[in-house]
C-alpha cells in the first residue's frame, strides 16, 4: 500500500496528536508506511507532553487530494478534517465521537467506542496486533487520556480509560497524578494568547438539529475570572467568527480544570438556547455552569436538544 498520512481533527488537542502519532507507529510495526500530520498549531498542553517524552511533532499540512490514503483519528465528521478529505481514500478510522456526515465510497476500516479517549482505542489495537508499546510513545497515549478526560474527572471517563491509563502509565514509568496536573498546568497557560486565538485555539463548529449553525469553543483553567478578564476583547473576537462564519450561535466555555466547573459566554441570535438548556440568565452574555466540563457529553448533546 502507498503512504499512509494519519491525522486527526483541525485545532488537534492531546489526543489529535498523541492519536497521530502512536497509530502511524502501529501501522509502520504492521508492515505499512505512514506518517503522523497535524491540521493546525500545537497547543501547551500537547508541547509540555512532546517535550516530556522527547517525541517531534507532526508535520503541519492543510489539506489532501484524491492521490491520498488516510487514517483519521479522534474525528470522522468532514467539517473538522483535512479540506479535500471527501476526494481522499480514508482506509481507517479510530475515534470515540458521535458519527455524523461521515460516508465513504468503499469498505472502510472503523474502529469506535464511546469511552474517554481515541488513545484508549488504540491501546486495544496494539494489543489485539501483539505489538509492543514503546514508553515514549505510551507515555504520550497516556497524556492523551488525562487531556481528554481532565485526569479521569471527566463524565466522559469510563472504567476501560483508568485501566489502561494505568498500564501506559507503568509503560511510560511516570505517576500519573504528578505528571498530569503538571501537563495539565501547563496547558492552562493562556497569557500569551490573543482574544481571537483563544477563541480558535479549542473551536468546534457544529450544526445543532440541522438548523443552528453554532461554534463551540473551549479554553482550560486553574482560575476563571483571570480568563474573565478579558471578557470584551474575547466577545469581539467572537462577533468576528458570528459575522465571518455565519453563526447563529457562539459559545465559549472557560474551564476550570482543577474545580470542574465552567463560565460561558454565549453570543449570537439564538443564545436563548443555552438559557433554555441548563436554566440559566445570561447576564452580560455571561452565566456559570456549576459541573459542566464536556463539551461532547453535556454540552453539545443538550443544546441539540434544546434547539
Ligand atoms: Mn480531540
Ligand atoms: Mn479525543
Amino acid at each position: 500500500m502507498e503512504k499512509i498520512l494519519v491525522f486527526g481533527h483541525k485545532s488537534p488537542d492531546t489526543d489529535t496528536i498523541a492519536s497521530s502519532i502512536a497509530m502511524a507507529y502501529l501501522q509502520t510495526k504492521l508492515g505499512n508506511t505512514a506518517v503522523p500530520k497535524r491540521l493546525g498549531n500545537i497547543s501547551k498542553e500537547t508541547e509540555y507532553a512532546l517535550n516530556h517524552f522527547k517525541i517531534g511533532a507532526p508535520e503541519l499540512i492543510s489539506s489532501v487530494s484524491e492521490d491520498d490514503t488516510v487514517i483519521l483519528v479522534d474525528h470522522n465528521e468532514p467539517a473538522q478534517s483535512a479540506d479535500g478529505i471527501a476526494d481522499a481514500h480514508v482506509y481507517m478510522v479510530v475515534d470515540h465521537h458521535r458519527i455524523n456526515g461521515f460516508t465513504t465510497p468503499e469498505p472502510v476500516y472503523y474502529y469506535a467506542e464511546p469511552v474517554g479517549c481515541t488513545c484508549t482505542i488504540i491501546y486495544k489495537l496494539f494489543n489485539d496486533n501483539n505489538v509492543v508499546i514503546p514508553a515514549d510513545v505510551a507515555g504520550l497515549m497516556l497524556s492523551a487520556i488525562i487531556s481528554d478526560t481532565l485526569l479521569f474527572k471527566s463524565p466522559t471517563c469510563t472504567d476501560k480509560d483508568r485501566k489502561v491509563a494505568e498500564d501506559l502509565a507503568k509503560i511510560a514509568g511516570v505517576d500519573i497524578n504528578t505528571y498530569g496536573l503538571a501537563m495539565l498546568k501547563a496547558g492552562t497557560d493562556l497569557t500569551s494568547f490573543s482574544a481571537e486565538e483563544l477563541v480558535s485555539l479549542d473551536g468546534k463548529q457544529v450544526t445543532l438539529a440541522d438548523t443552528v449553525k453554532a461554534k463551540i469553543s473551549q479554553v482550560n483553567t486553574a482560575d476563571i475570572d483571570d480568563v474573565m478578564t478579558r471578557k470584551e476583547k474575547i466577545e469581539a473576537a467572537m462577533q468576528k467568527d458570528i459575522d465571518s462564519l455565519g453563526l447563529d450561535l457562539d459559545v465559549f466555555l472557560i474551564t476550570d480544570i482543577i474545580n470542574s466547573n465552567s463560565q460561558v459566554i454565549v453570543l449570537g441570535s439564538r443564545a436563548d438556547i443555552v438559557e433554555k438548556a441548563y436554566s440559566v440568565k445570561l447576564e452580560n452574555n455571561t452565566a456559570f455552569l456549576p459541573g459542566i466540563v464536556s463539551r461532547k457529553k453535556q454540552v453539545i448533546p443538550v443544546l441539540t436538544s434544546n434547539v
